[in-house]
């Protein structure tokens, strides 16, 4: 049996993902070369994690026993331009909200059981960033969109503001025909607006410099220089996606699920760099921002000299 794409369509617009799509799970023949060569390059810089794993990374068949289909989602959860984000010290928009792992994942769970009761038995993982899945090129392969010069996946109706989650599944599924060819074309607005020049090239970020690695992923002690370059932002960074023209005209996200906590939007910058340890917990407490190291988050706030 071949499930029909288009009823796995409709069973992921009816959990509410805004766009979905399939290839058949096999190796990332392609992306081997490219991703060895950034680890070698030590453009992943203290992210260990990202040196294990990376047969299972590339081979989807290794995470799920009998894979034979990659279901690729996509959520929009652009928020607008709020304060938060765009006054300094700024938290990017994507960890406003309750954490995303946990909201995709429910859905992830939920397309997955509508798709049991239609078909039967059907043996599957979701994944949302929590295991080595390289998500981009799974969502760029099952059509959703195209990897831009800035690493984004870029779907030209929803942009790039969305969050990426997959079920890797032991059944057949009709496969997404049509890729999106990259519609970059001679724009560098990211590559122009990066003020650390992460982007080193068309679609590969250096980690070491990318302010959302420094802010968040960097364990130890940020440098002087480090600290200076954070243009503002306290946790991650959305410059190379504020000036994509992709994004100018998106919509802004009304799910419940994913709006931005109101007690976070009632922090002011004024109050973020001194904000005890108590209020920080209460605060961002299931947002991805709580999984940053409080002292960390302080002293990057402080940093910033706001
Ligand atoms: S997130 Fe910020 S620092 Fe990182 S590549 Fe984009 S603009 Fe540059
Ligand atoms: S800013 Fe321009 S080059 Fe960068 S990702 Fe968007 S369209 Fe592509």
């Amino acid at each position: 049996m071949i499930i029909p794409l288009n009823i796995v369509e409709a069973f992921a617009k009816n959990v509410g993902f805004d766009v979905c799509g399939v290839t058949p799970a096999g190796e990332l023949t392609d992306r081997i070369k490219p991703f060895n060569g950034w680890i070698n390059d030590g453009m992943h810089g203290e992210m260990g994690y990202m040196e294990r794993n990376g047969d299972k990374r590339l081979d989807p068949t290794l995470l799920v026993p009998n894979a034979k289909s990659v279901v690729s989602v996509l959520l929009n959860y652009f928020p607008g331009n709020l304060p938060i984000s765009t006054k300094p010290p700024k938290i990017s928009r994507y960890a406003l909200s309750v954490d995303y792992h946990t909201v995709i994942k429910n859905m992830l769970w939920q397309l997955l059981d509508s798709l049991r009761k239609e078909f039967g038995t059907i043996n599957g993982r979701a994944f949302v960033d929590s295991a080595p899945v390289l998500e981009r090129a799974w969502a760029q392969k099952s059509g959703l969109g195209w990897i831009g010069k800035n690493s984004m996946l870029i779907n030209p109706k929803i942009g790039s503001y969305t969050f990426l989650g997959e079920l890797i599944v032991d059944v057949d599924i009709e496969t997404s025909v049509n890729q999106i060819p990259n519609r970059c074309g001679s724009c560098t607005r990211c590559i122009d607006a990066c003020p650390t020049g992460a982007i080193v090239s068309a679609g590969v970020i250096d980690a070491r410099k990318c302010i959302s690695y420094l802010t968040i992923e960097k364990k130890s002690q940020l440098t002087p220089e480090e600290q200076e370059s954070l243009n503002g932002w306290c946790f991650g960074c959305d410059i190379c996606q504020e000036v994509c023209p992709w994004n100018s005209k998106i919509k802004v996200q009304t799910l419940r699920t994913i709006l931005p906590k109101k007690i976070v939007l009632e922090i002011s910058d004024e109050e973020l760099p001194s904000i005890s340890e108590d209020k920080f917990v209460k605060v961002f407490t299931d947002t991805p921002v709580s999984r940053a190291n409080y002292a960390k988050f302080i002293e990057t706030c402080q940093s910033i000299g706001v």
